[in-house]
């Protein structure tokens, strides 16, 4: 079930029969579950100073105050308050703090859904170490919860729920896989029984963007690895950890680091994809429950490993390039410097970006935004910013490390009627194989 938002109130969606009581009492039940020492830390240390503000590329773009990190996570505040904090049979009893309405956290779902990328730039800049993308997750959870998520993320949830992957069921990898093969003219194993490194693909690569499915297995060719994709464990997959679905998203997650043992992998090799770097590498042993068995590595990590161990050469390229780099993989994975060997490898003279590095502006589409088609007209304010960051630069190249951002990216040049092709650096590598 779907409800569309009244005249001039900010669009909601609902999911489910829940009456507005048991949706309230829902999230409520599971923000108080997220209140750990370090929630209830971050809730209690922020001394209001708005450095986040002066971060947060939605906040910038449309300086509108209700797109503040902070006033962003009022309501979990306030349930903290009234149902954590040390005070709170006080704080409950003096009536000091309200608790959430159903209609403001209908109205909060475009806070934390439409206008937050979870880019973490907020938690870069906090002088307290509040990591303001990570309290925006645990909300997103209780609003899961409560069936409070935008349409389209219930969708793909929906999705991911019956076939174990977001748009592709198990069933069809080995199809779709000897097509991609046979379209580019490369040896795609599938399935085997052993291997050393389980490749995993976005949902885009087994559709519209298979050239990044055909750039890596060249790459992985070439270096002579021992590999497959299998059809237990394929989808670096992130619908859970960008729509609150976490207990969906370890069911997916947990299918990759399975299926890895299960062939003897030791690496597990992950696409193109910021959040899925995320969802995979950095939340994976948590939900494991234990230390990985498995080595998860970005592409990005990949490439610069092969290149360093001489295992791939590639030739170069020669011009100007300026890189957009994505957060989740740089600003919150830390491979800032593995991009810029790759970039330098293949010969680029590399322009940074007024903002670039850890500091990056977000493309505006990560957390799931991209998919949410009513937060549009606010990406494409974002992307503005990145748009002049990238002509300040006046380089012949724009490229980037994630196909997520490179979507969000190419569908706000296309709005802009702005020409400049956005490059993988997968792809640039795959193209550029020398002998
Ligand atoms: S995570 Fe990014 S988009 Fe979200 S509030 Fe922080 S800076 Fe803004
Ligand atoms: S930067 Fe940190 S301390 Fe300052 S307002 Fe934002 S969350 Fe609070």
């Amino acid at each position: 079930m779907s409800s569309a938002p009244a005249t001039g109130a900010a669009p909601f969606n609902q999911q489910g029969t829940l009456s507005d009581e048991a949706r309230v009492e829902a999230a409520m039940r599971s923000f108080v579950r997220e209140f750990g020492v370090t929630a209830s830390l971050h809730m209690e240390s922020c001394v209001r100073c708005g450095q986040c503000a002066e971060a947060c590329p939605f906040h910038i773009a449309t300086g509108e105050a209700r797109y503040t990190p902070v006033y962003r996570l009022e309501l979990f505040r306030r349930a903290y308050f009234r149902e954590a904090s040390p005070f709170a049979p006080l704080v409950r009893a003096l009536g000091l703090v309200k608790p959430p309405t159903i209609a403001e956290l209908q109205q909060w779902q475009e806070l934390i859904y439409d206008s937050c990328t979870m880019c973490g730039r907020c938690t870069l800049v906090c002088p307290m170490g509040i990591d303001i993308a990570e309290l925006v997750k645990e909300a997103r959870h209780g609003m899961f919860k409560a069936g409070l998520i935008p349409e389209r993320l219930a969708l793909m949830d929906r999705a991911a729920q019956q076939w174990g992957s977001t748009a592709t069921p198990g069933e069809d990898l080995p199809d779709i896989v000897r097509e991609v093969a046979e379209a580019h003219g490369v040896e795609i194993p599938c399935d085997l029984a052993s291997a050393e490194v389980l490749v995993t693909a976005a949902p885009a690569e087994l559709g519209d963007h298979t050239k990044a499915l055909a750039a890596a297995a060249k790459v992985l060719n070439r270096a002579g690895v021992k590999w497959t994709m299998h059809q237990s464990g394929f989808d670096a997959a992130n619908i859970g950890f960008n729509n609150g679905d976490l207990e969906l998203q370890e069911r997916l997650t947990r299918s990759l680091v399975d299926t890895a043992v299960k062939i003897g992998a030791r690496t597990v090799l992950l696409p193109e994809c910021g959040h899925a770097y995320g969802a995979a590498r950095w939340e994976a042993a948590k939900w494991y429950g234990k230390g990985l068995p498995v080595r998860i590595i970005h592409m990005t990590e990949f490439l610069d490993e092969m290149i360093a161990a001489g295992r791939i050469k590639v030739k170069a390229i020669g011009q100007s390039a300026t890189f957009h780099d994505p957060c989740q993989i740089v600003r919150r994975g830390g491979l800032e410097a593995a991009a810029r060997r790759v970039v330098a490898a293949l010969g680029f003279e590399l322009i940074e970006l007024k903002d670039h590095g850890v500091a990056g502006h977000c493309c505006g589409g990560g957390g799931g935004v991209v998919s949410n088609a009513r937060a549009t007209p606010l990406r494409h304010k974002v992307f503005d910013l990145k748009r002049a960051q990238v002509e300040a630069t006046g380089a012949r190249h724009f490229v980037t490390a994630c196909g997520q951002c490179r979507i969000t990216l190419e569908q706000g040049a296309k709005h802009a009627h702005w020409d400049m092709p956005v490059e993988s650096l997968l792809e640039l590598v795959a193209d550029n194989l020398a002998d």
